[in-house]
């Protein structure tokens, strides 16, 4: 029932090359100037297609939909994507222009959203399948974002492009991530300011995916609960698991320490947790930075 088969994709964010420099933020420049780097590499072992659809509906405001916000979140939310999945996943997005609703914004009634935007959509076009859908609308309903599956409603803070990139990986099948330090916690789920299961905000140069949630998308498979030496999992795809815990090294020399399992929370799931963050010399549970990549580790 919530299947919807829309047109092949009139405009790709990979078409938008030139996008104005001027009032691009420094932190996007060097995102891009990365991917330039990644542009060299083999391509993407695996590619989703993603339609983000945004719509106005009657009487809406849709200034926070025009495309000088819109483009360059999503080709940030892509650029992230292709760096965290070491460039084995490359999210293919394509926007379709401002949909215009006849109907009032049905607050939040997803299927009635879904279905006008499957109509104004076929209308404008877009008929073929994508693998992940986007609907952006104007104010009416409470809630931030909803991803039910893999179809992403975004209520409020869609120029928020650390929330798109965080509904994104609720769509790709993740939950949340927490912290075992309490100060950390906001609202009971989100645990720090680096893996963006654990916050919403902004700028995605400084978020990641930790190792755990690169495993549950498939693009990292952990070493066995062994010592080993590690590359930093900003850019390695790095890991050891001496379950439930898992032990990624940081570029800063740290080693962190995730637990596997459920939390309870108030904001939907979280199903990991970050117990330690070790310096040279500490352990944790069985697992002990010793120093220059070199984690040692006993099953806990
Ligand atoms: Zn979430």
């Amino acid at each position: 029932m919530l299947a919807i088969v829309l047109v092949p994709a009139a405009l790709l964010l990979a078409d938008l090359g030139g996008f104005a420099n001027a009032q691009t933020p420094a932190e996007v420049r060097a995102i891009r100037d990365r991917r330039k780097t990644d542009e060299q590499s083999p391509p993407a072992a695996k590619t989703f297609r993603v339609l983000v659809m945004p719509i106005r509906w009657k009487d809406g405001d849709a200034s926070y939909l025009a495309p000088r916000y819109q483009d360059p979140l999503w080709r940030n939310v892509a650029d992230f994507w292709r760096r965290e999945t070491y460039g084995q996943q490359a999210l293919d997005v394509t926007i379709t222009p401002l949909l215009e609703s006849a109907k009032p914004m049905p607050g939040c009634n997803h299927a009635q959203v879904l279905s006008e935007a499957q109509a104004l959509a076929r209308a404008a076009g877009y008929a073929s399948n994508y693998d992940r859908y986007v609907m952006l609308s104007t104010p009416g309903c409470g809630m931030q974002w909803a991803t039910i599956g893999p179809m992403i409603f975004g209520y409020t803070y869609v120029s928020n492009e650390g929330k798109a990139a965080h509904e994104m990986g609720h769509a790709f099948g993740l939950q949340h991530s927490s912290s075992s330090v309490a100060a950390e916690n906001l609202y009971g789920v989100y645990g720090n300011a680096w893996e963006i299961m654990s916050g919403i905000w902004p700028d995605l140069r400084s978020w990641h995916f930790n190792a755990y949630d690169k495993w549950r998308i498939g693009v990292l498979t952990p070493l066995p609960c062994a010592d080993a030496t590690l590359r930093p999992i900003e850019q390695a795809p790095d890991a050891i698991e001496c379950a439930p815990l898992w032990a990624e090294r940081h570029e800063d020399g740290t080693v962190w320490v995730w637990k596997r399992g459920a939390t309870k929370s108030s904001y939907g799931a979280a199903d990991n947790m970050r117990m330690a963050i070790l310096k040279p010399g500490e352990s944790y549970g069985g697992i002990r930075n010793a120093g220059d990549g070199l984690v040692t580790a006993r099953q806990p």
